[in-house]
């Protein structure tokens, strides 16, 4: 595949998708916790313990 557009189709995908949580950021969620990594490196709201993204569970 051309590595340009591979880029831009991930920019795409970026821009589609602003709610994704980042560590050290706000919960999408209840915007009071702070995201932060659990032990199972997944994104966790220590507020209303919404997890981001990660799990094949
Ligand atoms: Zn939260």
């Amino acid at each position: 595949m051309d590595e340009t557009l591979w880029l831009h189709l991930a920019q795409d995908e970026n821009l589609a998708s602003p709610k994704a949580a980042q560590p050290g950021q706000p919960c999408p969620r209840c915007h009071q916790g702070i995201m932060d990594y659990d032990g199972l490196l997944n994104l966790v709201c220590p507020v209303c313990h919404y997890v981001e993204g990660g799990g094949c569970t």
